[in-house]
């Protein structure tokens, strides 16, 4: 689970790390209000979990509160790498001397928590991690005695040759280390650690990601949960008992079970064909399961053909077919859709979808071209 910034800023206060104590708005009246409250000049900052939000023009400098409302106004609503910005961070600006990169994260190749360091911080670290990897400091974390102060100096003297900077920014790293060991985290980063121009330390960014898996042993973390639109519409599917993940194709698929699901959108790409997402019914499918299924293909607008792929093992074709038929009757069906139907009560299966005038085919090849021919075509041949 990603944090958003302004939430990995209060649990990086709460772990003694400095970070700008600013106010979440999701209006432009009220980021005016922050900015007249925290005093000018301020930072408005879109809050969406991607980074580069400084380059796509979501961080915004204002000298007055009205700027804070013009800043506010332009940024919200705003889609920055697919993500729409429904809310701002508004920080109190701070005058930057200079940009580090600070982070933690799992070595999953050495199995160690490595914390990296960089003092080519600021907007473009992949880019440094691409071109210059030697600017990129190392030092992996025992996992139970966890960073060392004199670690951590060592990491901050690649930063800093001032004594007081040094020790400021390695009791920070330590602090990290606690905060992302505290919490389970995946991955715990300050980027840019600034160094102000009257010589102190602060964090103006931060990034945190929870490791899902371990979200049970932190109960109020769960709250913390803001799901974009495609995650709501993940977590709805998971409520009625369904996989859903969402990709960027045009074929909507559903299918029983995860490793057909999978094969079925290998099939598809294989056949030059894009899949619109990834759907497992599951193994024992009930009518009521297909019907919130078809809803869900049937929302997404980039699909241009639905393929069913069925095999009946615990599944009963007859249960699917039934499914269908239920959830067809309710939904004005605009793309064409191919179904492939077989194992168990296949026979009855095939019977029910043929007395509602839909084909199924045996084949799983087949159907999927069938799915990409008549997603070109793009003419409803049910
Ligand atoms: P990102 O682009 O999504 O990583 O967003 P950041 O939060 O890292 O902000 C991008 C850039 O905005 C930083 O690298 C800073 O140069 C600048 N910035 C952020 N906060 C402040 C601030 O308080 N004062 C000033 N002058 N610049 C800031
Ligand atoms: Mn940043």
């Amino acid at each position: 689970m990603k944090l958003e910034e302004f939430q990995a800023k209060k649990l990086f206060r709460e772990h003694g790390i400095p970070a700008p104590d600013g106010v979440m708005v999701t209006s432009a009246a009220d980021g005016k209000t922050a900015a007249l409250a925290l005093g000018c000049p301020v930072v408005v900052k879109a809050q969406v979990k991607t980074g580069g939000r400084g380059k796509a023009g979501g961080v915004k400098l204002a000298r007055t509160p009205d700027e804070a409302f013009s800043a506010a106004d332009s940024i919200l609503g705003m889609d920055i790498k697919g993500f729409r910005v429904e809310r701002l961070l508004i920080d109190p600006a701070v005058p930057i001397a200079a940009e580090y990169y600070v982070g933690i994260t799992i070595d999953r190749k050495r199995k160690i928590p490595v914390m990296m360091v960089s003092a080519s911080g600021g907007m473009d670290i992949e880019k440094v991690a691409a071109e210059t990897p030697e600017k990129i400091h190392f030092q992996p974390v025992h996992p139970e005695r966890g960073l060392r102060f004199f670690e951590a100096k060592k990491l901050a003297f690649r930063l800093f040759s001032d004594s007081r900077e040094v020790m400021a920014a390695a009791s920070i790293m330590v602090k990290l280390w606690k905060c992302f060991n505290d919490l389970d985290a995946t991955l715990a980063e300050i980027n840019p650690l600034a160094r102000l121009e009257d010589g102190s330390i602060t964090a103006l960014d931060a990034k945190i990601v929870l490791d899902d898996n371990a979200l049970y042993r932190h109960p109020g973390m769960e709250e913390l949960r803001l799901p974009t639109p495609s995650e709501k519409k993940e977590l709805g599917a998971k409520s009625h008992g369904l996989s859903y993940v969402q990709l960027e194709g045009e074929i909507g698929c559903m299918v029983n079970g995860a490793g057909l699901a999978m094969a079925t959108m290998d099939v598809i790409k294989h056949l030059g064909g894009t899949p619109a997402n990834f759907l497992d019914i599951g193994g024992s499918s009930n009518p009521e399961k297909v019907v919130h299924a078809m809803e869900l293909l049937v929302s997404d607008s980039n699909v241009k053909a639905i393929f069913i792929n069925v095999f009946g093992g615990i599944t009963r074709c007859d249960d699917v077919a039934n499914g269908l038929v239920q959830a067809l009757s309710g939904i004005d069906l605009e793309v064409p859709m191919v179904v492939r139907l077989t194992g168990t009560n296949e026979e009855e299966g095939i019977r029910i979808l043929a007395g509602h005038g839909i084909t199924a085919l045996k084949d799983m090849t087949r159907g999927a071209a069938e799915a990409i021919r008549l997603a070109r075509e793009g003419s409803v041949g049910r």
